[in-house]
C-alpha cells in the first residue's frame, strides 16, 4: 500500500463553514494549514444546504436597536435550557457581529437598508429581530468562504479526501489518516495540532434534511482517541420537514416563516386545526407539540400535519413572492419534483433529524480533552445546550470557528511537530485493510447503514423510553458484529465501498453512545424527552452528559454546566 506523507502546523478535517474559517483564521497568524474534505469545500456538509438565517445582534446597525451581545447571550442560554456552556456563549454572542462583517468583506451579500443597515428577520425564541438575510443563502456562503480559502498559499486543500481516523502519539493527538479518493493512495498528516470541523450527524435517522454523508465521523474519530463527547443525546429535530410525496421527503419547508410577519398560515392536524400557538414556540417545543398530535391518531395520512398557507389573510400572490424571497430554491424544487406550489396548496410535513446540539466536549479556546486535538462547528458540543435557536447554527461556524483556528494558530506556533510513529500507522493500516479481501462479502455497508438509520428512527426519535433504547442498542451491537463481515473490492481510485465501509463504523460507534446518552439522563428536557421520565429534573440533571472510550466500552458521568454571566436561578 502506497503512502503519502505531508506535516504541517494545522491540520483541519471538514470543508463546511467552520472548517473554512477555522483555516482563514489560522492562515492569517501565519501557520501553514491543510484543510481535507471527504467532499468538496464549499460544497459538502450541511452548510451549503443553510437557508438565509444567520444571527448577529447589530442593534442600532441593523433592525431594533435595543438588541445587544447580552440579550443575544441569554436568549441562546434560556433557549438551551440552561445546559450551554456560558464561556462558548460568550464567544458565540460577543463575536458575531464582527464575524458578519468579516463575511461581508469576503464578498456574502446581506439583504441591507438604504441607510446601510441590516435587514434582519424576526424568528422565534430572538427577543429582537436578529437574523441577518444572507442573499442566496448557505450556498452562497459556502462558495464564498471557498474562494477566500483559496486566495491564500498556505493553505492546502484536499477534496475527496476521507478521514478514517486520527493519529496519536503518547496522550496527543499528532495528525490524521485518509484515504485520498482521487488517487487511491493513503496519506498521513502530520500537523502540531488537529481542528475536527466534520459537522453534526443528523443522517444517523432516516428521515432527515441532512446530506446522507453526515452520519458521525467526526464524534466517533474523537471518541476513538479517548476525546470526551457531551450531550449527544440532544439530537435537534426540525418540526417541518416535507413527508410526502416521496419525490421531496426531507426536504426543509420554514416552520419559522408561519409567524404573522411572513405567511400567517397554521399548522394544523388532519381536519385543519391548529395546532400551534402564536408567537410560534421555540423548536423543542413546537416539535413536541407536533409529535404528540401524530402520536394522538390526529395526524395526517402519511404520519405527519399539515403546513397551511391556506388559510392565511394573506393573499396567494403575496405569499407566492414571500416564498420567492425567502426560500426560492425549497419553493421551486416543491414545484418542480412534486408539482405542489406551497402558496396555494397545504403541504405534510413532521418533524425530521435536523441538528446536534452535542458533540465534542471544549472549551472557549476549541480544546478537546485530548492534547492537540481541537473541534469547532456542528461536531463540537457544549454550547447550544439542548436545544438551539434558527440562526445560531451558521453564527457558530464563524464565530467558533475564527476562534479556534487562531487559537489552533497559536498553540501551533508555541509548539514541536511530535512525529507520528510508525507503529501507529501500521495499525491503522490493518484497520483499513481488514475491510479489503478477495473473499466473498456476507454483507454490504450500505445493508448496514440503512439498518443503522431504521434503529434510529425507531427507538431514539424524540420521545423515548429505557425499554426501546436498550433494543436499539442491542440492535447496534449486533450490527456492530456484522462489520467484519463486509468485504470490498480492492479498487484503488474512488473506492466508493471502501468509503461507505469505513463511514458504517463511524456510524455505529456514534449510534452506540448516543443511544447511550439518552439511556443514561433520566429526565427530559429540550429535545431530549423520556416518555419514562416525563419530567425536567433541574436538581439531578442540569449538567452536561459525558462519554468517554475506557478499554473499549462507553463510560458515562455528569459534569457541571459552566454559568459565567447568567445563573438558572436568576
Ligand atoms: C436544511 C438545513 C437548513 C439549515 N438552515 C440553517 C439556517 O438557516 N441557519 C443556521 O444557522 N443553521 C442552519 N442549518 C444548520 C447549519 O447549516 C449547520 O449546523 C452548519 O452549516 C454546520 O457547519 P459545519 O461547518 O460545522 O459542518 P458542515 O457544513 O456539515 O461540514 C462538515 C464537513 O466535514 C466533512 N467531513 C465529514 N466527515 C469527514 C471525513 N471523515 N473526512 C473528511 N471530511 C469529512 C464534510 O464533507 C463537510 O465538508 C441548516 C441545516 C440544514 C441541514
Amino acid at each position: 500500500m502506497e503512502i503519502r506523507n505531508y506535516s504541517t502546523d494545522v491540520a483541519i478535517i471538514g470543508g463546511g463553514g467552520a472548517a473554512l474559517r477555522a483555516a482563514i483564521e489560522a492562515s492569517g497568524k501565519g501557520q501553514n494549514v491543510i484543510l481535507v474534505d471527504k467532499g468538496r469545500p464549499g460544497r459538502s456538509g450541511a452548510t451549503p444546504c443553510a437557508l438565509w438565517s444567520v444571527q448577529a445582534p447589530f442593534g442600532p446597525r441593523g433592525e431594533d436597536e435595543r438588541d445587544s451581545p447580552e440579550q443575544f447571550f441569554e436568549d441562546m442560554v434560556t433557549a438551551g435550557r440552561f445546559i450551554g456552556d456560558q464561556n462558548i456563549v460568550e464567544v458565540v454572542a460577543y463575536t458575531a457581529c464582527d464575524r458578519m462583517l468579516d463575511l461581508e468583506k469576503y464578498g456574502v451579500h446581506f439583504k441591507k437598508y438604504d441607510d446601510g443597515r441590516f435587514v434582519q428577520t424576526p424568528m422565534p425564541g430572538q427577543t429582537y429581530p436578529r437574523s441577518c438575510f444572507m442573499i442566496e443563502n448557505g450556498q452562497h456562503m459556502s462558495t464564498v468562504l471557498a474562494k477566500e480559502v483559496s486566495k491564500h498559499d498556505n493553505i492546502k486543500v484536499f477534496k475527496d479526501f476521507f478521514v478514517f481516523n486520527l493519529l496519536k502519539n503518547a496522550d496527543r493527538v499528532v495528525g490524521l489518516i485518509g484515504v485520498d479518493m482521487l488517487t487511491g493512495d493513503t496519506v498521513v498528516v502530520n500537523a502540531k495540532v488537529t481542528v475536527v470541523a466534520a459537522g453534526g450527524y443528523a443522517s444517523l435517522w432516516g428521515f432527515s434534511d441532512n446530506p446522507p454523508t453526515l452520519i458521525g465521523d467526526g464524534a466517533a474519530m474523537a471518541y476513538r482517541v479517548g476525546a470526551e463527547l457531551v450531550d449527544l443525546e440532544f439530537n435537534q429535530y426540525y418540526g417541518t420537514d416535507v413527508i410526502w410525496p416521496p419525490s421531496v421527503k426531507g426536504t426543509i419547508f420554514l416552520y419559522e416563516l408561519m409567524i404573522a410577519d411572513f405567511v400567517d398560515g397554521e399548522i394544523t392536524d388532519k381536519d385543519g386545526n391548529p395546532i400551534i400557538d402564536k408567537p410560534l414556540p421555540i423548536r423543542d417545543d413546537a416539535i413536541k407539540t407536533i409529535f404528540n398530535v401524530i402520536k394522538e391518531g390526529r395526524g395526517t395520512e402519511h404520519g405527519g400535519v399539515y403546513y397551511d398557507t391556506t388559510v392565511s389573510p394573506k393573499t396567494e400572490e403575496e405569499i407566492s413572492q414571500l416564498f420567492k424571497d425567502m426560500t426560492p430554491k425549497h419553493y421551486r424544487f416543491l414545484k418542480d419534483a412534486a408539482g405542489i406550489d406551497a402558496a396555494n396548496q397545504r403541504l405534510e410535513v413532521a418533524p425530521a433529524s435536523h441538528y446536534q446540539c452535542g458533540g465534542i466536549y471544549i472549551n472557549e479556546r476549541g480544546e478537546s480533552s485530548v492534547n492537540g486535538l481541537y473541534a469547532c462547528g456542528e461536531v463540537a458540543g457544549n454550547f447550544q445546550g439542548a436545544n438551539r435557536l434558527a440562526g445560531s447554527a451558521l453564527c457558530d461556524t464563524q464565530t467558533m470557528g475564527a476562534q479556534v483556528g487562531g487559537c489552533a494558530a497559536d498553540d501551533a506556533a508555541k509548539g514541536d511537530l511530535m512525529p507520528v510513529e510508525q507503529s501507529a500507522i501500521d495499525q491503522q493500516i490493518d484497520f483499513l485493510q481488514s475491510f479489503i479481501s478477495d473473499k466473498q462479502a456476507e454483507t454490504r455497508p450500505v445493508f448496514i447503514k440503512e439498518k443503522i438509520l431504521e434503529t434510529m428512527d425507531a427507538h431514539v426519535a424524540p420521545f423515548r423510553d429505557e425499554n426501546g433504547l436498550q433494543q436499539g442498542l442491542e440492535a447496534i451491537k449486533s450490527l456492530k458484529a456484522e462489520v467484519p463481515k463486509i468485504s470490498v473490492a480492492d479498487v484503488k481510485r474512488y473506492n466508493f465501498e471502501l468509503k461507505e465501509a469505513l463511514e458504517t463504523s463511524f456510524a455505529l460507534d456514534t449510534a452506540e453512545i448516543t443511544i447511550g446518552s439518552c439511556l443514561f439522563r433520566t429526565e427530559s428536557r429540550g429535545h431530549h424527552n423520556r416518555t419514562d421520565f416525563p419530567n425536567t429534573d433541574d436538581q439531578n440533571w442540569r449538567c452536561h452528559t459525558i462519554v468517554k472510550q475506557n478499554g473499549g466500552t462507553p463510560e458515562y458521568a455528569k459534569r457541571d454546566v459552566i454559568y459565567t454571566r447568567l445563573k438558572p436561578e436568576d
